[in-house]
């Protein structure tokens, strides 16, 4: 099988994978990237943002933008600058790609990568082989749902429920509403505090009798009018056909045998913050990470890791911002550190 030599590849096709190919491609470092395959709700291509509706705090988009759309210009504009992506039918740029199609084309996800030697080997789906002098991981987390069937279609259809109350609980469907959120760690907290500045109430459900939050962050919601805390309590069905309409709750501090009291609340909105998983399997333990898989990048401020000439950037490599102009503003860092660093050793 034929096999290419690049100077950078980009593995991730989020807000961090698209600005460090529009960087590097500017930088005429023509990158290849992987852009990853549709292959379920947590798999498409462009990242977490394809699965947001309206995105309000992107700057420069004073009247929002669809996730997905937002995504669709990131891909076109580096797509502009020369950057090359792997389909399904091999190494495509610009002008082999249906532009208008945007990022709903086939395109491969890396399976493995070597990086215990300089250029790196990566390997596509189909056995595509690549030889990277650099490479950026932007392969971003995935949140984690709790699995209903009712949640997932809810999100997909921007009915109401989130993963990010930060990027959707500022929607006029949630204003003067009840809302919920699922968790009982430091981001359930913080979604729960920025909602309350919208909703009427926010109702916190927590499957422990007690929360994994910091005290310091306990201390926002409890004994505050504002929110209702929920102990023992699971969120078991989400109820409404186009817009969430409540939830059926269960509450499990009951005798063993007992199913359980079943309740259903009235609500507008269901956040769920019960943490986020990095999408690194495909590394297979190579890079650094903390315990919960985030790579980890040992010079503050800068995206290099521990490996010479890999790059981390966005959500894979940060559990605290999340964003998507971080995660663009760490996938501009990556391109010029590995910029840098190629003219350093050529
Ligand atoms: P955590 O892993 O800390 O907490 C996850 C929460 O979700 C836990 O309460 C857990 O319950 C609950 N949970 C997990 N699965 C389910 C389920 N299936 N059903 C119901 N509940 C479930 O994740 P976070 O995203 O909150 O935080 C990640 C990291 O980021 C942490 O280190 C945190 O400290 C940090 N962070 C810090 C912030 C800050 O300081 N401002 C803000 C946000 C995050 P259980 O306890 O029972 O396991």
């Amino acid at each position: 099988m034929k096999t290419h030599k690049e100077k950078l590849v980009i593995v991730g096709s989020g807000p961090a994978g698209w600005t460090a190919a529009i960087y590097a491609a500017r930088a005429d470092l023509q990158p290849l990237v992987f852009a990853g395959r549709a292959a379920g709700k947590d798999l498409l291509p462009g990242g977490q943002l394809m699965l947001t509706t309206e995105v309000e705090n992107f700057p420069g988009f004073p009247e929002g933008i669809e996730g997905p759309e937002m995504m669709g210009r990131f891909f076109r504009q580096a797509l502009r600058f020369g950057t090359r992506v792997v389909t399904e039918e091999g190494v495509k740029d610009q002008s082999d790609l249906d532009a208008n199609h945007g990022l709903y084309q086939t395109f491969q996800n890396v399976q493995s990568i070597d990086l215990s030697f300089r250029p790196y080997k990566i390997v596509g789906d189909n056995g595509f082989t690549v030889y990277a002098e650099t490479v950026v991981i932007a392969t971003g987390a995935k949140a984690n749902w709790l699995g209903l069937e009712n949640e997932l279609r809810l999100a997909q259809s921007g009915g109401g429920v989130s993963a990010c109350a930060v990027c959707d609980g500022a929607l006029p469907i949630f204003r003067d509403q009840e809302v919920g959120v699922v968790g009982g760690g430091d981001s359930a907290i913080e979604e729960a505090s920025y909602l309350a500045k919208f909703a009427s109430k926010v109702h916190i459900f927590v499957r422990k009798d007690r929360f994994r939050a910091s005290k310091a962050m306990q201390s926002r919601v409890l004994g505050n009018s504002k929110y209702e805390i929920h102990w023992n309590t699971e969120v078991v069905d989400v109820l409404g056909d186009s817009a969430v309409t409540g939830v059926t709750l269960r509450r499990n501090d009951l005798d063993d045998g007992d199913p359980g009291q079943i309740e259903h609340l009235p609500l507008r909105g269901l956040f769920i913050a019960i943490g986020h998983t990095p999408n690194t399997g495909f590394l297979g333990g190579q890079l650094a990470s903390d315990e919960q898989g985030y790579l980890q990048l040992p010079n503050p401020g800068f995206t290099a890791t521990e490996t010479e000439g890999v790059y981390a950037a966005g959500d894979v490599a940060d559990p605290y911002y999340r964003q998507a102009i971080t995660a663009a503003g760490m996938g501009a860092k990556a391109a010029i550190e590995a910029e840098r660093f190629l003219a350093e050793v050529a």
